[in-house]
């Protein structure tokens, strides 16, 4: 693989401010760089250390890491533990009145949680689950609206042992029965319905949709908790209400004492380059992952109120919401509804009204927010945050700049996290109060976690070029299979190309001389211009630098003479241009690129829409861009498109 040309010019450095070293977690450069020397002199010696300290163990293990079958490790593996006893009663003793759950749901009333109350409510569950015969080593969908009960199900699945699989809710009953029939599930647990921005969406008829497609014997309950009317079709063997379910159960729920390695949970990636994977984590490895990045990565203080606004249905979620805050002891915010209703100020009241000191979000709902009200966050009161964060894709710098100025008020390290469904927790991060921050830039590897560049055979790339993003060596939080395909996970994971040492994230990147990693893309959107490689990544970041422009995706398209021609697909701040306006607009924003970048970048065409086709986590799906590109029609698959009337839109250049 020719190398990638870098040409990103980003040169805005910002270092920690003093007042946040003096009080972080890991203050100073000096701090994170003796952490990363004592993994680099002994992996073992290390992760070891920080399992026996962070997680609290049944049984301690003796062995850290077995890779005698490689690429499926085994972490810990002789240990055993349980995860919901590590995120609940642990707290039960030391602030069992402590708020475990700010819930605020669609139409903002507030329910909380304690620690007490979140331990009886999942005991209580655990307890129902098993008087339905579910036990260690079954799976169980959970196919739920963000709810303290989704997070009370996940949890209770873990204390008993059972794999939970969550589907997120904006599902259709298709995509559910595919992931019913693939974990072989034994129950579903679901609610009637789902309010998200003044919409009601009927997830119970959804599962009964699902299984009335066949195929799912495997099913033997539905548990229904009633969020709305309660008005639903009922199949009495096999459906039972939440309500009655954990009616006289005991808030006494023994943990089941499982190995390490025990599956906790299967979840499927959000389908961005193809069909969704079920990625299948362990317990053990993956708790630490999510405790060390919640205390290193959002420098976790008793006092913090976090938020993290990701559905239960994404790894996110799973790290961030359900496993790492409540590990932690922490008071975080569950939020039920949409950054956007019933106005785009709904995030920064959420913040202002809980004083939420981390916030955790992702670049589309920040592009989104500019878009539709880049001003609002001065009219919240905002003083209680301390820290940023992003996920999800690559942020682009310009996004970087307004997140970090007019909602942090230039007071709040911004951390840009890299990681993946596959990694189960935070891979390329800055610690706060160590790193200087570079707006655009994941910064530098957690420590650990051996991250590099390299070419297609595997061979380690000069700090300014670029290739392909692999980890060297295996680390805890790691997926360990796809759920039944073993053969896919080594295939896509750890290909023979690369001599099947290394994990291949399916990601470009490139290393500045400062060593720090820039995300340029998936590998399959790199651009190939007349001989120079593009990341799509610099280009939408150089037309989201135009105060013009809200949001932008890149893809090539065959050109005989250049081997690859770029077309820009824009979402513009102000409305969508049609006729002779497009036409102007086009013009202007190619030559923009083209002084941003260089002539090399400016696109051969330019196509405007109200949005972009994007996966139901939010994420751009340029594979779908690229077909349209191309004049084709689309064959993939589209299931997990959250807007499908956007490829209309799209579909034919300016006239
Ligand atoms: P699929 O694997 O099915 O195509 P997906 O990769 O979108 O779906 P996820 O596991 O949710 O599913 O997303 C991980 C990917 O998201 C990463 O590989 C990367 O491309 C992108 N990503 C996540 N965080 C960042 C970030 N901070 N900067 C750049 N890219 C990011
Ligand atoms: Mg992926």
């Amino acid at each position: 693989m020719a190398t990638i040309k870098s040409i990103l010019h980003e040169t805005r450095v910002f270092p920690p401010d003093a007042a946040f070293v003096n009080q972080a977690n890991l203050p100073g450069m000096e701090t994170y760089r003796a952490l990363c020397d004592e993994a680099e002199k002994d992996l073992e010696a290390f992760w070891g250390r920080l399992a026996r300290e962070h997680i609290t163990w049944h049984k301690p293990f003796s062995r850290v890491l077995d890779e005698s079958n490689h690429p499926f490790f085994k972490w810990f593996d002789d240990g055993e533990l349980n995860v919901s006893f590590n995120c609940l009663d642990l707290h039960l003793a030391s602030q069992p009145d402590k708020v475990a759950i700010i819930f605020e749901a669609d139409d903002g009333k507030i329910t909380l949680s304690t620690y007490r109350d979140l331990h009886g409510r999942v005991c209580r569950l655990a307890n129902g689950l098993k008087s339905l015969g579910i036990g260690k080593g079954d799976r169980v969908i959970i196919y739920m609206p963000m709810s303290i009960e989704a997070v009370a199900a996940m949890q209770a699945c873990a204390r008993i042992g059972a794999t939970h699989s969550v589907v997120f809710g904006g599902f259709s009953a298709k995509s559910l029965h595919e992931r019913i029939i693939d974990a072989g599930a034994v129950a579903v647990i679901t609610a009637d319905e789902q309010h998200r921005g003044g919409k009601i969406n009927h997830l119970k008829t959804a599962v009964d949709d699902a299984i009335a497609l066949g195929g799912t014997d495997s099913v033997k309950s539905v548990v229904v908790y009633k969020r709305g009317s309660g008005d639903v079709q009922w199949h009495v063997a096999r459906d039972v209400w939440w309500h009655d379910l954990i009616s006289g159960k005991s808030e006494v729920c023994e943990p089941e004492w499982i190995e390490a390695e025990h599956p906790l949970f299967t979840l499927y990636t959000s389908g961005s380059t193809g069909k969704p994977k079920g990625v299948q984590h362990s317990s053990a490895g993956y708790l630490l992952g999510a405790i060390l990045s919640m205390k290193w990565v959002f420098d976790y203080k008793p006092t913090d109120v976090f938020w993290c606004t990701a559905d239960v249905g994404w790894v996110t979620g799973h790290s961030y919401v359900t496993y790492g805050p409540l590990a932690v002891g922490a008071t975080q915010v569950v939020f039920e509804g949409v950054p956007t209703y019933p106005d785009a100020g709904r995030f920064w009241k959420i913040i202002q009204d809980h004083k939420v000191t981390t916030f955790y979000t992702a670049p589309t709902a920040i592009r989104s927010l500019i878009k539709n009200g880049p001003d609002l966050p001065g009219k919240y009161d905002l003083s209680s945050l301390r820290l940023l964060g992003s996920v999800g894709e690559p942020i682009n710098p310009e996004a970087w700049m307004w997140y970090y100025t007019v909602v942090g008020q230039s007071r709040c390290p911004v951390v840009d996290t890299w990681w993946q469904t596959e990694t189960g927790s935070h891979m390329i991060a800055p610690v706060p109060g160590a790193v200087p921050l570079k707006p655009g830039s994941c910064t530098l590897p957690l420590p650990g976690i051996l991250a590099a560049i390299v070419d297609e055979a595997g061979h380690d790339i000069e700090n300014g070029k670029g290739g392909f993003l692999v980890i060297k060596r295996p680390f805890p939080s790691q997926a360990r299979t796809l759920w039944g395909d073993p053969e896919r996970f080594r295939n896509t994971y750890f290909p023979k190309e690369l001599g099947g040492r290394y994990y291949l994230a399916g990601d470009s990147a490139n290393r500045d001389l400062d060593g720090y990693f820039w995300i340029m893309g998936r590998i399959d959107d790199v651009l190939n211009v007349s001989g120079h490689r593009l990341g799509t990544m610099e280009i939408e970041s150089a037309l989201v630098a135009s105060p013009l422009v809200a949001e932008a995706a890149v893809v090539g398209k065959p050109d005989e003479i250049r081997g690859e021609a770029i077309v820009a697909f824009v979402v513009l701040k102000g409305t969508r241009p049609q006729g002779e306006t497009a036409h102007d607009t086009a013009i202007e924003l190619r030559n923009w690129v083209s002084q941003e970048i260089g002539p090399i970048a400016r696109p051969e065409e330019i196509r405007f829409g109200d949005n972009l086709p994007k996966t139901r986590s939010g994420k751009i799906m340029r594979r779908l861009l690229r077909t349209l590109a191309n004049g084709e029609e689309i064959t993939q698959d589209v299931s997990t498109l959250e807007n499908p009337a956007i490829l209309e839109q799209l579909k034919h250049p300016i006239a």
